[in-house]
């Protein structure tokens, strides 16, 4: 299959592709997949408005039918599933069967929203004064600025605008500049449902294609209420403080730095297998990637053998041939990122395994590499930055505690884990003690969530939460309600105040 064939099965005509100012190369080989329109600060001003307008019907819709969109749109992506999977792997170089998980959990979010479309509930409380009811009410907020990352460039959009739709929010999405062609084939996937639908306003989801500063426009903006923002910690800190300055809504999804203990007791064949698929999935260029690996020194020897082992068996190459694990990176900046943090982590007394570029006569334009494996005499300086790149730190410990500490010793807070048949130890692990991210798992490696649960991470991650549990609660505001239906007018506290 050509990349243009790709493209087409999503509906992406060559017609569509061929001029535009943002090229877009697909990692696999370097090469372009198409041409797309940058929008002009001025016509990002219009979608806003439009967005705005969109918001000012929707709102009004019953939160179960609105529900009910969300339904069919899941079912839409049902049919297309394949198609955009492929062109996921193919635009951001994740293998395929991550690329169908990608679509897929797409598909589960609409599934949860629905449910959340008759579930939106608040509290009543009892109120101190006679004659009077107390309760909780969550009201739509206006326009939901999404800003993505390239490494999940569907599913991202999806945990966001599924909640923000349910809750009555119309939504615009800033893509990943490296990503956009995603977009736009979701954004037709939408545009089908939202066409058979009459109470789904024009504006009610737009794509807005360009860069950081396109992102800048919806961030700056009074009437974008809130701002989910997914990327690099240097993103986050650019964008949030401009979002509190307005005083707006911000959910941000950072950068992580994630890691599990192996401890004596630990299943090892489990554990290998976890680190494997956590640490060289998606080329180490997933939020969730697992970076850091803290084994007991009684455990290290043969674990570290065994996952040499298994790296060496790894097959490298094109994301869309089904024998193989390991993808290209997303770019020539990646891989130099890369060789860069393993020249440095020698520097801190590493010991480098792998993490030399691959394939590059087949692929001279695509950045293949081996995944590295790095055993380090402690947590140096390279081991707490994030790299995103399937680079993986080892480290050896002796006491549970000291394991724990090594794990929450770095600024980036998303998520955790830990291989243990010892409940002293995993409890630990799950206590005010433990682990300090958004995320703690116990025999199962950081990485691959599921859409149920509230997904984010604390420190240098940004403290957003999104997909399941109560994060729909982000895109709505609360609102406290008090109804005398009394003939009297009691103040709160007893205070008197006679006129
Ligand atoms: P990136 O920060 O380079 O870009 C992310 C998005 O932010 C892009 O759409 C980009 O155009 C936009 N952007 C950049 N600067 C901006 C600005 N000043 N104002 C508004 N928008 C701006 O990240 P990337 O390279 O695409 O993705 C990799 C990073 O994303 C990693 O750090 C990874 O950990 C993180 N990530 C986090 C999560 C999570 O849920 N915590 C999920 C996926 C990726």
């Amino acid at each position: 299959m050509t990349h243009n064939d790709v493209t087409l099965a999503v509906g992406l005509s060559p017609s569509e592709l061929d001029e535009g100012d943002l090229a877009v190369v697909s990692p696999i080989d370097g090469k372009l997949i198409g041409r797309v329109v940058m929008q002009t600060p001025q016509e990002a001003a219009e979608m806003i408005a439009k967005g705005v307008e969109a918001f000012g019907s929707w709102r009004d819709v019953p939160a179960p039918r609105r529900g009910e969109f969300v339904r069919l749109l899941g079912n839409e992506l049902r049919e297309q599933k394949e198609a955009l999977a492929r062109l996921v792997s193919t635009e951001c170089g994740k293998i395929f069967q991550e690329g169908l998980g990608e679509v897929q959990e797409m598909i589960d979010i609409c599934d949860f929203a629905v449910g959340l479309s008759r579930q939106l509930y608040g509290l009543t409380m009892p109120s101190e004064r006679p004659g009077h009811n107390m309760r909780e009410l969550w009201q739509p907020m206006g326009v939901c600025g999404v800003i993505t990352a390239f490494n999940f460039p569907v599913a991202v959009w999806a945990w966001n605008a599924c909640l923000a739709m349910v809750t009555g929010n119309s939504v615009i999405w800033k893509p990943s500049e490296k990503t956009p062609l995603t977009a736009l084939a979701v954004q037709k996937i939408f545009n089908k449902v939202a066409n058979n639908f009459p109470e789904a306003p024009l504006g009610l989801a737009q794509v807005l294609i360009g860069d950081g500063a396109a992102g800048g426009v919806l961030v700056a903006s009074p009437d974008v209420a809130i701002i989910s923002a997914t990327g690099s910690t240097d993103m986050g800190r650019a964008v949030g403080p401009v979002v509190a300055a307005r005083f707006g809504r911000i959910i941000l999804e950072l950068g992580g730095n994630n890691a599990m203990i192996v401890t004596p007791s630990a299943d090892l064949d489990m554990a290998l297998r976890a680190i494997v698929f956590s640490a060289v999935g998606t080329a180490g260029q997933r939020c969730t990637s697992l970076r850091r690996v803290i084994v007991h020194e009684s455990v290290y020897d043969p674990l570290i053998d065994s996952l040499k082992k298994a790296y060496a068996s790894l097959k490298i190459g094109s994301p869309l041939d089904d024998s193989v694990l390991v993808g290209p990176l997303i770019g020539e900046s990646s891989f130099k990122r890369m060789e860069s943090a393993l020249i440095t982590a020698s520097g801190e007394g590493g010991t480098v395994c792998g993490g030399k570029r691959v394939l590059a006569e087949e692929y001279p334009d695509g950045y293949y590499v081996m995944p590295a494996i790095v055993e380090m005499p402690g947590q140096t300086d390279i081991v707490r930055l994030e790299t995103f790149a399937p680079i993986l730190y080892v480290m050896k410990y002796v006491t549970f505690e000291e394991a724990v500490a090594l794990q929450n010793d770095v600024s980036q807070g998303l998520s955790s884990c830990v291989f243990s048949n010892n409940v002293r130890e995993t409890e630990y692990f799950l206590s005010q003690r433990g682990s300090d991210c958004g995320i703690a798992n116990v025999n199962i490696g950081p990485s691959g969530a599921e859409i149920g649960g509230a997904f984010g991470g604390e420190k240098e991650t940004g403290g957003g939460r999104e997909s399941g549990s109560d994060a729909w609660k982000a895109y709505m505001r609360r609102q406290t309600v008090t109804v005398n239906y009394s003939e009297e007018l009691p103040l709160a506290q007893g205070i008197n105040f006679e006129v």
